[in-house]
């Protein structure tokens, strides 16, 4: 599962100015797919989207097939993860921060739903293993610890669909790396939607679509866009 559609969608934050002008993709579960384009295009409003967190005017945002007008919000969140561009830890844990959203949760609670999402690995990845930085404070974490933590937080939920936004632009390039080659492992395993602006943070994209002031200008792999360049 995690089927994602955008279907002719039109979107304005004021209906008087629109933002999205009949945008339309497809990403079968399991697959990745990235958007670039320059700020302003409308990459962010596309995520915002599949949130409903505003209705659209125009077309559908289908997921399994099904038109998310007629889902929950709630639903909607347990569906979809989201790694947003500016990550936010508590003056708290690791351990806390990691297991927020389960309020009270223990470090075996924590420990069994990593385990079950697969991502155990991925937090006993944060250097010295999980057991000995699972009760430092969250604050005193450098970036791409800090990134990794925020990470696994969404994971946690194993949401079928992962959105990522410009995850990793605030970090010096070999932290960057480092989350690249960490979220490239998560993401084969589920739909993921990559919000990028360079083309060469989504080299294993199996889609890239370009879009340009709130119209899909290119689609294909990287290579056949890189050549386009
Ligand atoms: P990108 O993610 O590609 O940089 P955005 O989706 O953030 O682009 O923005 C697309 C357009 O929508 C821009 O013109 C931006 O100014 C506008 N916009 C973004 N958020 C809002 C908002 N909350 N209210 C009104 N306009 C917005
Ligand atoms: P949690 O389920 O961990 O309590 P929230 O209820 O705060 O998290 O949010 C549910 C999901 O929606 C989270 O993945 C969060 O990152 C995302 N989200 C919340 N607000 C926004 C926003 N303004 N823009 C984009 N994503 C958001």
């Amino acid at each position: 599962t995690g089927e994602v559609r955008f279907d002719h969608v039109h979107f304005g934050y004021d209906p008087e100015r629109e933002i999205l002008h009949g945008v339309s993709f497809a990403v079968p579960a399991g697959k990745t797919l990235a958007i670039v384009g320059p700020s302003g295009a409308g990459k962010s409003t596309i995520a915002r989207l599949l949130f409903r967190f505003y209705d659209i005017q125009g077309g559908r945002i289908l997921i399994d097939g099904q038109d998310i007008a007629q889902v929950t919000q709630g639903s909607l969140r347990s569906a979809i993860g989201i790694v947003p561009q500016d990550m936010v830890l508590f003056n708290d844990t690791v351990g806390y921060n990691i297991g927020y959203g389960r309020a009270g949760a223990t470090q075996e609670e924590i420990e069994e739903a990593a385990k079950a999402a697969s991502i155990h690995d991925f937090i006993m990845g944060l250097p010295q293993g999980y057991a000995t930085r699972v009760g430092e404070r969250g604050l005193k974490l450098s970036g791409g610890e800090k990134q990794r933590v925020a990470i696994a937080r969404t994971l946690l939920k194993d949401p079928p669909v992962l959105v990522l936004d410009e995850a990793t632009s605030a970090l010096d390039s070999r932290t960057e790396t480092e989350i690249q080659d960490v979220l490239r492992s998560i993401a084969r395993k589920r739909t993921t939607l990559i919000v990028a602006h360079r083309l060469s943070t989504v080299v294993d994209a199996d889609e890239i679509i370009v879009l340009e002031q709130g119209r899909i200008v290119e689609r294909g792999r990287h290579g056949d866009l890189v050549r386009a360049d």
